[in-house]
């Protein structure tokens, strides 16, 4: 097998190119470049916070950013889930000391959460709302530009499959790549792989020496994102429908500036359409469970 750019021997294959490891870094470098660009997300003087999992989407982006010589920060948000979130730790501890860039860890426990149902909301939901809060918070405390996440091309898609299903229209108009922001204590959101596919990632981290979280989450089986991520897998082997159907989405999509007006929510002040923003509000049910 051989590069289809440079003739070397080729040890990845994906977009139906064989790549060597030269060529795919390279490429791999200039999309997020490209991407981190085209949508101005942000620049070199820029201090950008970037949320690691333990996976490796995330690795890989705050490695490349790296390398590219961005100022970067990562955070991690302690789930505080049994058998599983010590052992991301231990992971995500190991891939900042590779990636070279400072880490900070914000534990859920201190807050008295925990991942979990809370009423008619599935853990995966539960979950989202802290790990959005809390990375809004820090980002916000600490002076940050912008918030990076390590979504990508299978990611986006599977979020706009199931927004086609309910067809809800806001979370369609959350999908791209980079999300504004001009409401106060509200950062801007930058998705720097959304024309990155899972495998590309997972082959940059492993060239990279990055270790991965095995751990599994044990609310894993409930996610719907996963199952959909699976689904479009099934009836898109070769990779060119979802980088198609985002492309199109991206083209066509009405998208609007958010229109809803923001007020302080009532307990901790940060910006919420409601009188409470949903982390106080599922702080509270989750208090109201607790209570014998
Ligand atoms: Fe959170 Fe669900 Fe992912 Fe577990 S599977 S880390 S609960 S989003
Ligand atoms: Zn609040």
């Amino acid at each position: 097998m051989q590069c289809k750019l440079c003739g070397r021997e080729a040890v990845f294959k994906s977009r139906g190119i064989r790549w060597c490891r030269d060529c795919f870094e390279k490429f791999y470098l200039k999309k997020v470049e490209d991407t981190i660009s085209k949508y101005r997300m942000f620049n070199k003087d820029s201090k950008v916070c970037v949320a690691v999992s333990g996976g490796e989407d995330s690795a890989a982006l705050a490695h490349a950013l790296k390398r590219l010589g961005y100022n970067i920060t990562l955070l991690h948000i302690h789930l505080n889930i049994e058998g599983y979130s010590d052992q991301v730790l231990e992971i995500v501890e190991k891939q900042a000391e590779i990636i070279g860039a400072p880490l900070h860890v914000e534990y859920l426990e201190k807050y008295g959460l925990k991942v979990q149902r809370v009423g008619y909301r599935p853990p995966c939901a539960v979950c989202g709302v802290f790990k959005r809060y809390l990375m809004n918070k820090f980002a916000c405390e600490n002076n940050f530009d912008v918030i990076c996440t390590g979504h990508t091309i299978d990611d986006l898609t599977a979020f706009l499959f199931s927004a086609i299903l309910t067809w809800d229209i806001d979370t369609m108009n959350k999908l791209r790549p980079f999300q504004p922001s001009s409401v106060e204590n509200l950062k801007p959101k930058a998705k720097p792989l959304a024309f990155l596919l899972d495998k590309e990632n997972a082959f940059y981290a492993k060239l990279n020496g990055l270790p991965i979280a095995d751990a599994k989450c044990p609310f894993e089986l409930t996610s719907k994102v996963k199952l959909y991520k699976k689904r479009l897998r099934r009836i898109d082997p070769r990779e060119s429908f979802r980088l198609r159907w985002y492309k199109v989405f991206l083209n066509n999509f009405p998208f609007r500036e958010e229109s809803r007006s923001f007020k302080k929510c009532m307990v901790c002040g940060f910006p919420t359409v409601a009188d409470k923003c949903s982390f106080c509000r599922i702080k509270e049910l989750f208090q109201r469970y607790q209570t014998p």
